[in-house]
């Protein structure tokens, strides 16, 4: 999940009023692919070929509505309307940007049909990047792209709440509220980079599956999207993070996905030992630190490709000295090409650590780095939209 510090009083602009609608659409077509686009046509006495030009129409000229799709006839848009077929992509409620360019989003999500909804799910649009290489110190460049970023990364939701319960996460705090369907993990993404006049193949856009919940315990519907993302959209699997707080089975299932759809592979660590890991992640009971690493050793990467250790720093549990000196332990035991991400943990309301000194963040970094471990150091980002997960549903909802 993102974060923000807490101590900075929430300073928001609200851009667009919140719209949220009831309806709920009879034939929802986002999140089918092209081939289940194709078959439902031909279900409906349609001509195959439509099936592409359908899933280009929702996926790669992000239209919105069966009425604009100008590569149907008129009379085609009119029978696909007539029988209630709606494009039904998931749409921004309301957004919130910081002086940083930080956009936080609250996306309405679209409930299987019979259910009552819709409900909003969280994504967060950084532009410069900040998936992990964003703080390696590198120089920002100017943008050729004609707008006013050259990278940007997207931070994905695949669960409204979540189950595991880390005790440092306010994401934990909601609980599990429901599964996100791979349509709306992957709405999240199309109408962000709708939003943004994202060009595929032109920009450079990252995704990172570390919004709310765990995508792990949502694995159908979280690869689901990201094969949408991949066939569908353009995206590159090797521009996409999955983070996981070390769901074994799910790690296992991942190391059986094809190089081709595979996102790249990022394990939330976050303690120097089994016995701290238990202490702040219960999961760690059930999955400890070296269950965790045997299965990640069973995922082929790629050339180059390192798997990414995510280090939250709560001050005294898990930023002390020594404490540095055991994840490089850890790192080097693991025998995977590996780097880590520390992270300054953030408050929130009923969450019993302390944040970090800036002083021991630095130390940390700098004795990981003696210890010849890749290292590197997440800027917050959207400190003024007060972005925790979890904190900004509550405030739309009036809690
Ligand atoms: N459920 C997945 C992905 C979402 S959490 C996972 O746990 O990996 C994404 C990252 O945010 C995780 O590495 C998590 O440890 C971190 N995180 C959670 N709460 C945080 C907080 N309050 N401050 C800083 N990082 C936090
Ligand atoms: Fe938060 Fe991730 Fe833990 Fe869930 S698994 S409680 S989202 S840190």
């Amino acid at each position: 999940m993102l974060y923000a510090e807490p101590s900075v009083a929430p300073k928001y602009t609200q851009l667009v009023p919140s719209r949220i609608t009831d309806s709920v659409l009879s034939h929802p077509l986002f999140g089918l692919s092209a081939e289940e686009l194709t078959a439902r046509l031909v279900e409906a006495g349609e001509a195959a070929w439509r099936g592409q030009q359908l899933a280009d129409a929702i996926y790669r000229q992000r239209i919105q509505s069966v009425g604009e799709i100008t590569t149907f006839s008129k009379e085609l848009r009119e029978r696909l309307q007539a029988r209630g077929w709606e494009v039904g992509r998931p749409r921004i409620a309301q957004d919130f940007r910081s002086v940083d360019g930080t956009e936080r989003y609250l996306v309405e999500g679209r409930l299987p049909d019979g259910q009552a909804g819709p409900d909003t799910v969280e994504t967060v649009w950084m532009p410069e990047g900040d998936e992990g290489e964003a703080g390696d110190g590198s120089e920002e460049e100017s943008a050729e792209n004609g707008k006013n970023w050259s990278r940007a990364t997207i931070c994905v939701s695949s669960q409204i709440g979540c189950a595991v319960n880390c005790q440092f996460c306010l994401t934990a705090k909601l609980g599990l509220q429901r599964n996100l369907s791979a349509g709306e993990i992957a709405g999240q993404v199309v109408t962000v980079l709708d939003r943004q006049k994202v060009e595929i193949g032109r920009d450079r856009v990252n995704l990172v599956f570390m919004g709310m919940g765990e995508p792990f315990l949502n694995y159908d519907n979280f690869m689901g999207a990201v094969r949408l993302l991949v066939d569908e959209v353009g995206l590159s699997p090797q521009r996409m993070t999955v983070s996981t707080s070390g769901i074994v089975p799910g790690i296992l299932r991942f190391a059986e996905e094809p190089a081709e759809i595979r996102p790249k592979l990022a394990i939330s660590l976050n303690a120097p030992n089994n016995e701290v890991r238990s202490e702040i992640m219960p999961i760690n009971r059930k999955w400890p630190i070296e269950a965790v690493a045997d299965a990640v050793r069973a995922v082929k990467l790629r050339p180059r490709e390192r798997v990414t250790f995510e280090y939250v720093l709560l001050a005294g549990v898990t930023d002390r000295p020594e404490h540095a000196r055991e994840v490089a332990r850890v790192v080097r035991r693991s025998g995977l090409p590996a780097k880590v991400n520390l992270i300054a943990w953030n408050p929130g309301p009923g969450i019993p650590y302390t944040m970090p000194a800036p002083e021991a963040v630095d130390s940390f970094r700098r004795s990981l780095a003696g210890e010849g471990v890749a290292v590197y150091l997440r800027r917050p980002r959207g400190r003024d939209i007060y972005a925790a997960c979890g904190q900004l549903k509550r405030t739309v909802e009036g809690g």
